[in-house]
């Protein structure tokens, strides 16, 4: 049997995977500024011990992209495995208890290091997927697409966006793996079919100063700013009405099926005040104020305020909508908006600026689809506990392909704790990276064998 052949040689192997992992933490690839390159080249390097053969598409500075592939034709099933490179810088080195790129084991159990969940640990494995496949040739006649992408962490855009224009836009897609780590404890391993969009977006408020014993003669941006922020929550009338894509009843009955019991779920819902806010997020779009400057001296009216707003939004929720809505919002404040952050002296206006955006996304008609029964069986054997199905109240690399008709059938499956992502002392369960290097094999392997009908 060929599934045991995998198994066995996945358990025989288990170090020099462990070692492959350690090496792409220790390839340093902050981003920002990126230097993904780092890291493609180590991959290139490990398939080409297999003759997997490899492309890198560099581009800025030290920064790539890598594709590769197990079959050299698209005639058949096509299955991509999506991966970024890119990790979140450390932030305080001094606060991490092992230097964040020295990928240090600890009891046997944990690797810990920058990237080591979000999402280095999930890509390794998707990579030594491709390999353990080409080495045993199984004789699959479908093919296998690896695309190790840049850029994730700030939007996409160069990385997956990027080969999907450039370099994919020719192969039809049957379904798509992007590996975030999907383990939110307590909770076994998810398979997330969506997610929700982001707009970062920034607002100025631009008035007139003057000295504070006569206010009157100015116009105070800090309180123009109060103004806007405290009418935020009339935007719901300037934007169109959209369901979200899971109902909160919906999404409770995903969860508990993880549960021995209903009462159990309803007992950890009443407990846990995380579950109800969680399903509450995934249920609206959220507008949040986080970051605000304004003000030069005690006694001065202040001329201008600046503030950060991460908004985000529901599958469906189009990202022009809600930047329309907010303009019509701030003139219905009886505020100009102008095109630029700049005007002419003594001029009183709001200027609105998008600094990023992802777009959300989600796999409607997932129910039917026996290939993802498929995945959760497959997840069950190697796990020995059911996964369950849900959505993520973040954004990901995966609305680029449900969105553009590459692959609607695109989820999030990976190892790893979304917890420990972008935290400081990130780690990975060894046990939780080897288990899903099982996982994407024997996928990859069922799926590509039926091609051979
Ligand atoms: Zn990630």
């Amino acid at each position: 049997m060929s599934e045991e052949l995998i198994i066995k040689e996945i358990d025989d192997n288990k170090e020099e995977y462990i070692e492959f992992l350690r090496e792409l933490i220790k390839a340093k690839s902050y981003n920002p500024p990126g230097d993904e390159k780092n890291v493609a080249l180590k991959i290139k390097d490990y398939l080409s011990r297999e003759r997997i053969k490899s492309e890198i598409f560099p581009f800025g500075e030290n920064r790539a992209n890598l594709l590769a592939f197990l079959n050299d034709n698209f005639n058949n099933k096509n299955l991509l495995y999506n991966g970024h490179m890119d990790v979140v810088p450390p932030g305080n080195e001094a606060e991490w208890k092992n230097p964040p790129l020295s990928a240090t084991i600890k009891r046997k159990k944990l690797i810990f290091g920058r990237g080591a969940t979000d999402m280095k640990g999930p890509l390794a494995a998707m990579i030594i997927a491709l390999k353990i496949l080409k080495k045993l040739d199984l004789n699959l006649s479908g093919n296998l697409i690896l695309n190790a992408v840049a850029d994730e962490e700030t939007g996409g855009k160069l990385g997956t966006k990027w080969c999907l224009d450039n370099k994919l836009n020719s192969i039809k897609c049957d379904f798509t793996i992007v590996g975030e780590p999907t383990g939110l404890n307590p909770f076994p391993k998810a398979i997330v079919l969506g997610e929700k969009g982001r707009i970062v977006l920034k607002l100025i408020t631009n008035g007139m100063s003057a000295h504070a014993s006569v206010p009157f003669i100015g116009k105070n941006a800090i309180s123009m700013m109060s103004d806007i922020i405290q009418n935020l929550t009339k935007l719901e009338n300037y934007i169109p009405k959209i369901e979200p894509p899971l109902s909160i009843e919906e999404l409770k009955k995903l969860m508990m099926s993880v549960f021995q019991s209903k009462e159990m779920f309803e007992r950890i819902y009443k407990e846990q005040k995380v579950l109800p806010n969680l399903l509450k997020a995934l249920t609206q779009y959220t507008i949040t104020v986080t970051k605000i400057n304004g003000g030069i001296k005690d006694n001065v009216v202040p001329d201008q305020c600046e503030a950060i707003f991460d908004i985000r939004l529901l599958p469906n929720q189009s990202i022009e909508e809600i930047l329309e809505g907010i303009t019509k919002l701030v003139i219905e404040l009886g505020y100009i908006v102008n095109d630029q952050p700049t005007g002419k002296p003594e001029e009183i206006f709001v200027y609105l600026e998008v600094l990023n955006q992802s777009e959300a996304s989600f796999w409607k008609d997932w129910k039917k689809d026996l290939t993802l029964k498929n995945l959760f069986n497959i997840i069950e054997h190697i796990y020995k506990e059911k996964p369950y199905y849900f959505v993520f109240p973040a954004s990901s690399d995966a609305n680029y392909y449900r969105n553009s008709n590459f692959c609607k059938k695109t989820i999030l499956f990976g190892p790893g704790r979304g917890r420990t992502a972008h935290a400081k002392n990130e780690f990975i369960e060894i046990q939780d990276f080897i288990n899903a290097i099982k996982v994407y094999t024997l996928f990859a392997y069922n799926f590509l064998k039926e091609s051979n009908n």
